[in-house]
């Protein structure tokens, strides 16, 4: 079985790869659930990165639909209005709402992969090569 910590969007979308090609994975997260935090704002996807790892991920369709048609265009405008900048989106670096994206990730994943409430507090190596990790909660 393979460990992740942190259902974030690193953990989520490598548990996602994981899951799809026939790993046994769970995720341990420190939140109690998937709403205990709100997540912030925008995130741009850069094709090489973020949008690679959905893509390997199968969910790229999905992502699309959450995309925020030129949230990547760009204005400076001073106090009267007057326009400094204006770039243009191309759709290279589209934004989505990251809170969307982890919920994306989270409901691609079956029910009790991610194991909420646990908080990591200390990882120990054991003689026989495998890992001991102990939880805040009192679990290991
Ligand atoms: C202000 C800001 C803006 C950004 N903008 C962009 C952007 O526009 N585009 C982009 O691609 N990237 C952006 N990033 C980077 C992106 O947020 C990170 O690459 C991504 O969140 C990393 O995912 P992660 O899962 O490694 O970490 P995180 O998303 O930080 O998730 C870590 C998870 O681990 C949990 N955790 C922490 N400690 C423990 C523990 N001891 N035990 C169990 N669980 C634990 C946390 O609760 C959390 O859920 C931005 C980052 C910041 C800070």
């Amino acid at each position: 079985m393979i460990t992740i910590l942190g259902a974030g969007l690193g953990g989520l979308v490598l548990a996602r790869i994981l899951h799809i090609n026939g790993m046994d994975v769970r995720i341990f997260e420190s939140d109690a659930s998937a709403s205990a935090r709100h997540q912030g704002g925008m995130l741009d996807m850069h094709v090489e990165t973020g949008q690679a790892a959905i893509e390997a991920a199968g969910l790229y369709e999905e992502f699309r639909k959450m995309v925020l048609e030129e949230g990547d265009a760009f204005r400076i405008l001073d106090k009267t209005g007057r326009v400094h900048l204006a770039e243009v989106g191309n759709d290279l670096r589209p934004e989505v709402e990251r809170g969307q994206l982890r919920a994306m990730l989270i409901a691609s994943l079956p029910e009790g992969i991610i194991r909420w409430g646990h908080r990591a507090t200390a990882i120990a190596a054991e003689a026989d090569g495998a890992y001991t990790i102990s939880f805040a909660n009192g679990l290991s």
